[in-house]
């Protein structure tokens, strides 16, 4: 029996799609072998890989002027991927400093170039996103890095920053549930485990006229313009994961693509947050209203001894998944694409069941 899963990540993958590849998996579409057992090089494996990139691309109206990418190494690698290639000598990369994942992308590209903090988000308790104004970029600034979606802080951009410098996105946690404004953008990336399928790759879209000019004096799989002209077959790619990213772009596809998505997550949000709001303080949400993500609810119970009662309460009634990063404590609801709006429904019937019962 499947249970309710709220994991931020890996996270919750649509049932037919799990169905679907296990049916397949052991002998793909007559070929007397599975999808995985077979030259990544061939026919088979070719047309999924291609299918997935063409998805990507249709799906986020991707224009031509940027590549599609499969990668390995997470989102993570992709903090040092970034300044990697495209810094200069001269140049700077700012990062709005939002929280856990923004502090980490601006800590790892240190190591790979000249980068600088545009705005600090400590000073507000990683309680909201910067407004375009407050964002101070210096001179010779190649990006802002943004984190479009703090999964564990529980924060997104309502509206992405208007400044003159191109924008670069980590969008692992909200990859799909939102339209992306190409033409602001040089670069956006993502694992995708959260929105997009299982572990182990990063699905990064970056321009075409900035892959002309990445550093080259890299090691070839660092590079993105060694990616690109391969259509990330450079080396083997992680055929199960590309696979399965496929499948779930065709879920998506079929749900109505990401203007579908974007509308689930907002009810789905409004529901949980509704919820918190409608509690008297029973619940409360410890971030500003504006910028509540709508794939991650963080919330905390105004007696925090309970917290521990209701996680385990929630759990022993199937629904998974809810206990806080252990960095931050407090309880989090992950939304991403393939939970259900009904799961949603259970986990709001059981916090207003749990408040009236401890209240
Ligand atoms: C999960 C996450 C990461 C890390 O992703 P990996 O694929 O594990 O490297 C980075 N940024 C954000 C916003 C995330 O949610």
């Amino acid at each position: 029996m499947r249970i309710h899963n709220f994991s931020a990540g890996p996270s919750t993958l649509p049932l037919a799609v799990l169905e679907r590849a296990r049916d397949e998996l052991v002998e793909y579409h007559g070929a007397g072998m599975s999808l995985v057992e077979m030259s990544h090089r061939g026919p088979r494996y070719d047309a999924v890989h291609h299918e997935a990139m063409r998805l990507v691309r249709e799906l986020l109206e991707v224009p031509e002027e940027f590549a599609v990418l499969f990668l390995q190494g997470g989102a993570t690698l992709q903090f040092a991927m970034v300044p990697m290639n495209l810094l200069h000598a001269g140049e700077r990369g700012a990062y709005a400093d939002t929280g856990t994942w923004a502090g980490k992308a601006l800590a790892d590209a240190a190591h790979h170039g000249a980068v600088y903090r545009a705005w600090d988000g400590a000073p507000y308790g990683y309680r909201r996103t910067p407004h375009s104004e407050e964002l101070e970029l210096t001179a010779a600034t190649r990006y802002l890095h943004i984190t479009s979606n703090e999964t564990i802080g529980g924060i997104r951009y309502p509206q992405w920053p208007d400044v003159t410098v191109p924008l670069v996105a980590d969008m692992s946690s909200d990859y799909l549930t939102r339209p992306v404004p190409w033409e602001r953008f040089d670069l956006v990336y993502g694992g995708v485990q959260k929105n997009l399928g299982p572990a182990g790759a990063a699905l990064v879209i970056v321009r075409r006229s900035t892959l002309e000019h990445t550093n080259r004096d890299l090691a070839a799989y660092l590079r993105y313009d060694v990616h690109a002209a391969k259509d990330s077959l450079y080396n083997t790619p992680p055929v199960f994961t590309i696979w399965i990213v496929a499948e779930v772009l065709r879920w998506v596809r079929d749900r109505g693509g990401v203007p579908a998505m974007e509308a689930a997550a907002r009810r789905k949000a409004e529901l949980v947050y509704g919820t918190i709001d409608a509690s008297g303080g029973f619940y409360r949400s410890p971030v500003d209203p504006e910028s509540r993500s709508l794939t991650n609810v963080v919330f905390r119970l105004a007696d925090e001894d309970l917290e521990a009662r209701f996680l385990e309460e929630a759990a022993a009634q199937g629904l998974s998944g809810l206990k806080g990063h252990r960095s931050v404590g407090g309880c989090r609801a992950s939304l991403y694409n393939a939970l259900e709006e009904e799961s949603v429904r259970v986990l709001t019937e059981f916090m207003r069941d749990f408040q009236a019962r401890n209240g």
